[in-house]
């Protein structure tokens, strides 16, 4: 060893592979390999089990699909090698792999997964598949109708087992286990290690290598995190907001069920955005449309669950969002280790409800990262400036530059009310005292001024909650709030006029019922 490398780095020529399989990674572009491939390689090639733990994106497939190339007779026409995958995406993405791998071999690798005509994938097993690749069903449905056999079967994958086990299919995982023959090799690859996947390579794999690769540099590092707190009947329209004040790139949005998957695709599109849907509901044609839409760039954001979104490798994400929390930190990471790859930074955001506060804990104290409450972008910046003051008498600005919001203007607007109000802030906040917009107050004929708020029911405010706002917020008495008025999606007050400054002042900018409020007074 040369003491040029700070680790002793391998290249794929030091592992022992064949010059074919090594001819296709160097067609490939493979320069060196991965960690997970540096250490699992050699040791699936002296014929050992391998567990391997790593993360999305590691290069587990060539991990276990280099060796086994090369394990395989190309003589012997029965299924010598099966890799069991959990979902169709994936058994797609590892076949194509494999094919790419087994480029000057003369191997046949033949997928089977749910979704497709069985017969076609009956017909393509008997004119001989050395490998088959399959979801856990069909493979199950293939088995029972004798069109497959595992006697065998002697190196088999397990790919991506923790999904597999949250998919339920771990039991149909141990049948077929049990079908192959019992000198066979095993590897099993998995982003996490619950119990009972640990279970079944106590049961089920005989003396494995446990290969678990922590990257140091987890990826997170290079992901600024972010927390929003909300009620959950208003997480949308926040949802909406974080969307469009951090104007992603691409984005992935997080749902932990198929059905609120389905529900949040359809809530964003009524309001006119750009997304689509990836869970298990939908048939594969539409999966592996929106899929390529994805990749393709031809859709900006990706709502998704765990499942769908598992071991799929895009790039160019530059938000991942948790719509809803993960259930565990593991997951946590998982996630939002689809942004900031390739060197680029990502932004994460998670969604917590009030009491979803000690999960968001957890997973700060698991990860050991800073995940800060979520600020508007051009908010991050304003920090540095002194808040803008209004005070009355002094010299009025031309009324063509006052920045008060005119109802229809707002209505135009599809659930953007805070876009013109953001200008108004990036107009007039930076030189205080220059322009003071509040100079010159319209008055209603009693004296009082009418106040705009950008929330409105849909944010599951009410007068109730206004009213509350603006005593406890801005210690008004009642009779100094002479009407509260709460439309869709913003609302008015009007406030005794030598209040109304105060008002703005003290609530502008704060929260109600999780939602940002931005108050301004309103031109009549
Ligand atoms: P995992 O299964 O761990 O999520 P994949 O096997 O799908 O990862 O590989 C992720 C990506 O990395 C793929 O695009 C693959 O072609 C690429 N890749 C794998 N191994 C290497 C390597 N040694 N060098 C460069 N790229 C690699
Ligand atoms: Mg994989």
């Amino acid at each position: 060893m040369t003491e040029q490398t700070e680790q002793d780095e391998k290249l794929f020529k030091d592992l022992g592979l064949t010059p074919e399989i090594q001819q296709a990674i160097d067609e490939i572009g493979f320069e060196k390999p991965s960690p997970i491939q540096a250490e699992a390689i050699p040791e699936l090639l002296a014929g050992h089990d391998v567990i391997g733990q790593a993360q999305t994106g590691t290069g587990k497939t060539a991990a276990f699909g280099l060796p086994m190339l090369q394990y395989l007779d190309p003589a012997n026409d029965e299924v010598q090698a099966i890799v069991l995958t959990p979902t169709r995406e994936l058994c797609i993405q590892v076949t194509q792999a494999l094919r790419s791998y087994a480029e000057h071999l003369d191997i046949e690798i033949v997928a089977v997964f749910g979704g497709a005509p069985i017969r076609s994938q009956q017909a393509q097993l008997r004119s001989g598949a050395h490998v088959v690749v399959a979801t856990v069903g069909r493979m199950k449905d293939l088995i029972s109708r004798r069109s497959l056999v595992l006697t065998a079967a002697r190196f088999v994958v397990l790919d991506e087992a923790d999904e597999m086990l949250d998919l339920g299919f771990i039991e149909d995982v141990e049948r077929i286990l049990r079908m192959c023959p019992s000198g066979r090799q095993t590897a099993l690859f998995s982003a996490t290690m619950p119990p009972p996947i640990k279970r079944l390579a106590d049961t089920f794999m005989y003396d494995p290598v446990t290969i678990s690769i922590t990257p140091k540099t987890l990826t997170v590092d290079a992901i600024e995190q972010a927390y929003v707190e909300v009620p959950g009947r208003a997480k949308v329209d926040k949802l909406i907001e974080v969307v469009k004040a951090e104007d992603p790139e691409q984005a992935i949005l997080f749902c932990r069920t198929k059905l609120g998957c389905a529900r949040l695709e359809r809530d964003l599109k009524n309001r006119g955005l750009d997304v689509k849907a990836l869970h298990g509901d939908l048939s594969q044609g539409v999966r592996d449309g929106v899929m390529l839409a994805f990749k393709n760039h031809r859709c900006k954001l990706l709502v998704a669950t765990d499942i769908a979104a598992r071991g799929l490798d895009v790039d160019h994400v530059t938000h991942v969002i948790n719509y809803d929390i993960p259930n565990s930190s593991e997951t946590y990471v998982h996630r939002i280790g689809r942004t900031g790859r390739a060197g680029r930074t990502g932004r994460a955001i998670t969604f917590v409800t009030p009491d979803q506060r000690r999960d968001l804990d957890q997973i700060k104290k698991d990860v050991k990262a800073s995940i800060s409450e979520w600020e508007k972008p051009e908010d991050r910046i304003e920090h540095a400036r002194p808040p803008r003051r209004k005070r009355r008498g002094e010299e009025p600005a031309p009324l063509d530059e006052q920045p008060a919001v005119a109802v229809e203007e707002v209505e135009e607007f599809d659930e953007v009310v805070e876009v013109p109000l953001n200008n108004v802030d990036d107009e007039t906040g930076g030189d205080a005292g220059t322009g003071d917009e509040s100079a010159d107050i319209p008055e209603t004929a009693d004296g009082a001024v009418k106040l705009f708020v950008n929330r409105g029911s849909r944010s599951g405010i009410d007068e109730e909650d206004l009213r509350w706002a603006l005593r406890e917020g801005a210690v008004l008495n009642d009779d100094q709030v002479s009407d509260v008025r709460v439309l869709e999606r913003f609302s008015f007050v009007e406030v005794d006029g030598d209040v109304a400054e105060r008002t703005v002042e003290f609530l502008d900018g704060t929260r109600l019922k999780g939602s940002g409020i931005r108050v301004e007074i309103a031109r009549s």
